[in-house]
């Protein structure tokens, strides 16, 4: 089996395999092959995928029409088409995890990664090789089940590593803060959450819901792309946690969506603007979506993990201008509470997927450079580079 990485930084990754045949491991970069596996749906991972015969779990496929159709709408550049896009969907092979195909001569394994909703490790054999991918590799989550208890074995392991030298605070901790600080704000005003629309900002609307009678709430405003998601997470029970699935089965289930209002004007917006709202608002990182629009109304607001432009700067302490997606401009201050909470796994979670993996080649990808090379050089590892072909 040989690997060829043409994408392995944050910008976008992407794989491909050689086997009997050739096929890639994600499409966040443009890709030879011509069949790609993706392992979620995240653009980081599928933007250069339209246009290519895809295989990947449901929900991977219903996210990413989501998220790619509004990137395309964002950059009419991208080389493919909408109708590409469609093709692409309609053809496409999707599987279940822990069901295994064939694929150009190798055996292809979806385990879950519980980073979004249908994300997958990918485990191929071939050539009596074994390797396993893990795309992003989640955490914790309110909604998915963990990884921990079905780590596949493996003797050659590609693993992200986004938070491989990062000591970020417990999950715990940072959900405590987030709920002291609505209960204490909520009563005087209400409270914008922006975030991420696919995976974070449906661990926020489970958390609000989980605490919901222990705190000053009355409504919860979904925003944007964020519904659209959310709605694929409720019809996909299978893929959502075990305790989703036996809440179903004991006919207790809500669905997330029957917690939220959704807006259609700003009339409803300037309505639903007082104590005991809380907005969940896509972008996360302010730079477009209605997060703008809400900022600018002047309520408190919550970031959560990675920041981009222009909220990387706010958190910095710089006064930045903002434009909503009306075109309404202003100068904004920072949020009053950035949370350290993020899907990937954190660096202990990344140690034990390769100790439980048992691999006995350790490939570093999509994570801070430096931070891999260091990171490699102490443990044995080695590091996927661009355009640098591996033979396992
Ligand atoms: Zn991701
Ligand atoms: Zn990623």
């Amino acid at each position: 089996m040989r690997l060829l990485p043409y994408g392995t930084g944050f910008g976008g990754v992407a794989v491909g395999v050689s086997c009997k045949g050739k096929f890639s491991l994600d499409a966040g970069v443009p890709v030879k092959e011509d069949k790609v596996i993706l392992s979620h749906a995240h653009l980081d991972h599928t933007r250069y995928s339209p246009g290519k015969r895809v295989y990947a779990t449901l929900p991977t496929l219903a996210l990413s029409r989501i998220l790619l159709t509004d990137a395309k709408s964002l950059d009419p550049s991208l080389p493919w088409t909408i109708q590409e896009l469609q093709k692409s969907l309609t053809k496409a092979v999707y599987k279940p995890y822990e069901v295994s195909f064939e694929l150009e001569g190798a055996t292809i394994t979806f385990f879950n990664a519980s980073h979004i909703l249908g994300s997958s490790l990918i485990k191929i054999e071939c050539d009596n090789k074994e390797l396993l991918y893990t795309g992003d590799l989640g955490t914790s989550s309110f909604l998915l089940d963990h990884w921990h208890n079905n780590v596949p074995k493996a003797e050659n392991l590609i693993i992200e590593g986004s938070y491989l030298c990062e000591d970020r605070p417990s999950a715990k901790k940072e959900w405590s803060k987030l709920y002291m600080f609505l209960k204490k704000n909520l009563g005087s005003g209400p409270v914008l959450i922006a975030t991420n629309a696919v995976g974070k900002a449906q661990e926020v609307l489970k958390f609000l819901i989980n605490y919901k009678d222990s705190l000053p709430l009355n409504h919860i405003v979904l925003e944007g792309m964020a519904v659209d998601a959310t709605k694929v997470y409720d019809d996909m029970l299978e893929y959502l946690s075990r305790s989703e699935v036996i809440s179903w089965l004991n006919g207790s289930r809500k669905k997330l969506m029957d917690f939220v209002v959704v807006p259609k004007t700003l009339g409803e917006r300037k309505n639903l603007a007082r104590p005991g709202t809380v907005v969940v608002a896509p972008s996360g990182s302010l730079s477009g979506g209605m997060s703008v629009w809400w900022v600018l109304k002047g309520i408190r607001y919550v970031t959560m993990g990675h920041l981009f432009e222009p909220a990387s700067k706010l958190l910095e302490g710089e006064r930045v201008e903002i434009e909503d997606p009306l075109g309404n401009k202003g100068v904004v201050r920072g949020p009053d509470l950035h949370l350290k909470i993020s899907r990937h796994a954190s660096r202990q979670e990344l140690f034990h997927f390769i100790s439980k993996s048992g691999a006995n080649r350790v490939f570093l990808f999509h994570g801070d450079k430096a931070c891999l090379r260091s990171v490699a050089k102490e443990y044995g590892f080695e590091i996927l580079e661009d355009g640098r072909e591996v033979e396992l």
